[in-house]
């Protein structure tokens, strides 16, 4: 397998942008530690994270005639490649391909400043994962390396991103059950944000 199928592959007709396996959490969901891939592909372990013209490269060579919308989603935050990200996002608009990023919202922290506004003018669509109605249980289920402070970061995050565009999403995955996805659901209201409850597919 080359390079650029690991960047790029489709999964459910959808096409996904995997540009990092970095990644500041260690969800106890999180995919990556099942599997080494998803869709149609078969490895989703970088050898190394590409840079932009790496991931140009994946794009020149990958037919988007049917595709809608590209979605940056991987095995890793792709905030932690936000250079990489942001190119690729301009690039693909160039090309006429909308975007959409998947985040767990703690960009600003990996990337020690405020990137919220850049990332809300180069990308159509942001989904946040809120996963969790409380600090304590976001700590236990998602374990940032921040630590305690990482939910109001990423609450912070999302309502900064609703400030700067409408298509901003929240996102719980059902098997967190119907009590948590209730109150996730207030959580959303209250920053004028909607909330999307994930499949579990673990
Ligand atoms: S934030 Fe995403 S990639 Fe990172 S551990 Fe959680 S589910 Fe996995």
């Amino acid at each position: 397998m080359s390079d650029y199928e690991e960047i790029i592959y489709t999964y459910k007709n959808n096409v996904y942008l995997n540009i990092t396996n970095k990644c500041p959490c260690a969800c106890t969901f999180c995919i990556r530690s099942k599997t080494d891939a998803i869709g149609e592909a078969s490895n989703l372990w970088l050898n190394h994270n590409p840079d932009f013209d790496e991931v140009k490269k994946a794009i020149d060579n990958f037919d988007f005639s049917n595709c809608k919308e590209a979605v940056f989603c991987g095995y890793g935050e792709p905030t932690n490649s936000f250079d990489v990200l942001i190119k690729s996002a301009q690039y693909l608009r160039s090309l006429g391909i909308k975007t959409r990023v998947n985040t767990n919202g703690l960009g600003s922290l990996v990337n020690g400043r405020d990137i919220s506004k850049e990332l809300c003018d180069n990308i159509d669509d942001v989904s946040i994962s809120l996963n969790c109605s409380n600090k304590e249980e976001y700590l236990k289920t998602v374990r940032p390396k921040f630590g305690i402070e990482s939910y109001d970061a990423m609450l912070d995050f999302a309502k900064k991103c609703r400030a700067y565009t409408p298509n901003v999403a929240l996102s719980v995955v059902d098997v967190i059950g119907d009590e948590e996805v209730a109150k996730c659901q207030k959580i959303a209201d209250k920053l004028n944000i909607p909330l999307r409850v994930r499949k579990y597919s673990g």
